[in-house]
């Protein structure tokens, strides 16, 4: 597969770093656009980004300069986006119309009828969705994956709605690196938990039906499974972890939901496609953001600690990386999926 140029939107941010340092040494993608704000544009990125990420931010990066987050002539055909929510509708949009197609991380688009709304291995033919867009009039398209705490829940949860997963309660802990960069500020969470991320309990208790839905007469159908979220933010670099109470029409044993883990399948041929999409840990301290978060690069949801729920039928913990299985990297295995599907 021959390279192709791609742009970032939003670069500057802790999503946009995760993908330049994801596409760094990509076989099919090379980053040859980086947008951000009217802050940062005409600057060279080294000089508008504060990098935050241990992997060395590569020199040809550094050197580019920032444009304007705006359709241009300049901009390549593939735009992914990290851009702040409270842009991005409008601008992912004008993108869309300019022709170019847009793999976007912000939740502006994710809940609308036409749009897929993907994670590849749990529900890539979501991607028949863009089909119904194409009636909208763009002449381009967008295709989101799901809020970064929602990835990892439905990452547990697909291999199990094989047993009538009917019901879920979830708390999460999650990192400070999923409020952007500089996120909350240190008097507020060192030493702290803070109950509150403003509409995260919702995009959970909503995204995760869409995402496990079926697609049918080209619409997708809701899973009927009933979730209650409560979410956290904990002193945590990385690694979002969640603590999961499920129900089933059919409750299986133990060894069977093992078994539903173990069989999750990779996706062949992708390069972001982690070999594990769902590891369990028999360790009983297991997992960990410390000693997990970067399972099968970042692409892997550690499972542990399955064991019976009073209330409903097991209950677990799930771990995975928010801003690389949560964000850049399942938006760059949506784009590698649509590249071997032909749609670029
Ligand atoms: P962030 O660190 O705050 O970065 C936001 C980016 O948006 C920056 O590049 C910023 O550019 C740009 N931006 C802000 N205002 C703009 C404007 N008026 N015009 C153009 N660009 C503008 O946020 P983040 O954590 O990377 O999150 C980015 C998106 O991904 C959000 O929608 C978020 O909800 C979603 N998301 C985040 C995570 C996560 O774990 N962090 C996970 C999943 C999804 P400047 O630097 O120039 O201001």
């Amino acid at each position: 597969m021959t390279q192709i140029n791609v742009g970032i939107l939003g670069a500057t941010g802790m999503v946009g770093q995760q993908f330049i340092a994801l596409l760094s040494r990509h076989p099919w993608f090379k980053v040859a656009w980086l947008g951000a704000s009217e802050r940062s544009a005409g600057k060279k990125y080294r000089d508008a980004a504060a990098w935050r990420l241990s992997a060395p931010l590569p020199d040809a990066i550094a050197d580019l300069e920032v444009q304007a987050a705006a359709p241009s002539a300049s901009a390549p055909q593939l735009v992914f986006s990290g851009l702040d929510s409270s842009v991005a509708g409008e601008i992912e949009g004008a993108f869309a119309q300019a022709g170019h197609t847009i793999v976007s991380n912000s939740r502006n688009y994710r809940m609308e009828a036409d749009v897929p709304l993907m994670i590849p291995e749990v529900n890539g033919g979501h991607l028949a969705l863009l089909k119904v867009q194409s009636q909208r009039g763009w002449k381009g398209r967008i295709v989101t994956n799901p809020n970064c705490s929602t990835v990892v829940l439905s990452m547990a949860l697909a291999p199990l709605r094989q047993f009538g997963l009917s019901k879920v309660t979830i708390t999460t802990l999650q990192a400070i690196s999923g409020a952007g960069y500089p996120g909350v500020a240190s008097w507020d969470i060192l030493g702290n938990v803070i109950p509150f991320i403003d509409g995260e309990e919702q995009k959970i208790e909503t995204e995760t039906k869409k995402i496990l839905g079926c697609f049918a007469n080209g619409r997708v159908d809701p899973h009927p499974v009933v979730i209650s979220a409560q979410t956290t933010r904990v002193a945590v670099h990385d690694g979002h972890t969640e603590s999961i109470s499920v129900g089933f029409d059919h409750k299986p044993t133990e060894e069977q939901l093992l078994q539903a883990w173990a069989s999750f399948k990779p996706l062949d041929g992708l390069p972001t496609a982690p070999a594990h999409p769902v590891a369990y840990l028999r360790e009983r301290n297991r997992p960990q953001p410390a000693l997990d978060a970067h399972r099968g690069d970042g692409m892997t949801v550690s499972v542990g600690r399955l064991r019976p729920c009073p209330i409903l039928d097991y209950k677990f913990i799930a771990l995975g990386h928010n801003t690389i299985r949560g964000a850049a990297g399942v938006a760059i295995l949506n784009a590698e999926l649509m590249r071997r599907e032909g749609l670029l």
